[in-house]
């Protein structure tokens, strides 16, 4: 199996340094859960992981199957099989869901110096393919005909979210649950469809990041590593978010950094 390796990853937003050396191998088929206090630096990881422009590495690599992830574009990114759940605009107009998700598939087969056109997948077989994901995860057929983020309720965007991970079919799934807004519902959503498109691909590795111990009541992680303060200071299994719940999170601030 493939692993995601990240090693001593520096990372600065608007010239301040969030990340100081992250040190985190995700591994195919496993369920890792990264969890910390809010501006530890979760968002940063999940958003420099998917090429976002405004997060600067300053050092480190990160590989995946024998290439530096960093090096390549937010497709290309995907298109090796990394799964990055916010990758999707965040309101186009006049877009439908099903013709922005085939529009994404159609990425995901282009090839360079190849007419798009010979690659993109035929309508027919398409709309089988969606039909097949919409009913795994047991969506209502209308959601395909709605317009991409318009008036979507947090639910609705996570839905989204899901579907677009079961039709694109990755390796390494990245999953950012920005702790607030999320409702019990969505969390569910979220939680459920993981679990199927895991339950379909036992190879899918994991990473959900989250901020609070309850999603992972429903999504049962293999491991469970700690940010603090740009750093991984924790690792461990499943006990460890029990433990966190129960504690909290500045036991191990005090572990680890002291009273001062
Ligand atoms: P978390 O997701 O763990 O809550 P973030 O990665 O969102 O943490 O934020 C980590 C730190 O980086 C915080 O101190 C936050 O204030 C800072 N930060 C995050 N994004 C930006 C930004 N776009 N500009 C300036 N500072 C930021
Ligand atoms: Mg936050
Ligand atoms: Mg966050």
């Amino acid at each position: 199996a493939n692993n995601l390796v990240i090693r001593n990853l520096h990372v600065a937003v608007d010239g301040k340094e969030i990340l100081k050396g992250i040190n985190l191998t995700i591994e195919e088929g496993k369920i890792h859960a990264i969890m910390g206090p809010n501006g530890s630096g979760k968002s940063t990881l999940a958003y420099t992981l998917a090429g976002h422009p405004r997060y600067e590495v300053t050092e480190g690599e990160v590989w995946y199957k024998g290439q530096d992830v960093l090096d390549l574009e937010p497709n290309d990114r995907s298109k090796l099989g990394l799964f990055l759940a916010f990758q999707y605009p965040v309101a186009v107009a006049g877009v439908t869901v099903a013709n922005f998700l085939r529009a994404a598939l159609n990425a995901h087969r282009a090839q360079e110096g190849v007419d798009p056109k010979s690659t993109a997948i035929p309508m027919a077989e398409y709309r089988k393919v969606i039909k097949s994901r919409m009913d795994m995860l047991e969506m209502a057929p209308d959601f395909a005909r709605r317009y991409l983020n318009e008036g979507f309720s947090g639910g609705e965007k996570k839905r989204l979210e899901i579907l677009q991970m079961a039709m694109l079919q990755p390796s390494i799934s990245i999953m950012d649950e920005t702790d607030s807004g999320l409702d019990i519902d969505a969390l569910k959503i979220v939680a459920e469809g993981v679990n199927k498109v895991k339950a379909e691909k036992p190879e899918l590795g994991v990473l959900v990041i989250t901020h609070y111990q309850r999603l992972l009541n429903y999504i049962k992680p293999d491991y469970v590593h700690v940010l603090m303060n740009g750093q991984i200071v924790r690792e461990g299994g499943p006990e460890m978010a029990l433990e966190l719940e129960e504690k909290g999170y500045d036991f191990i601030r005090e572990e680890v950094f002291g009273n001062a």
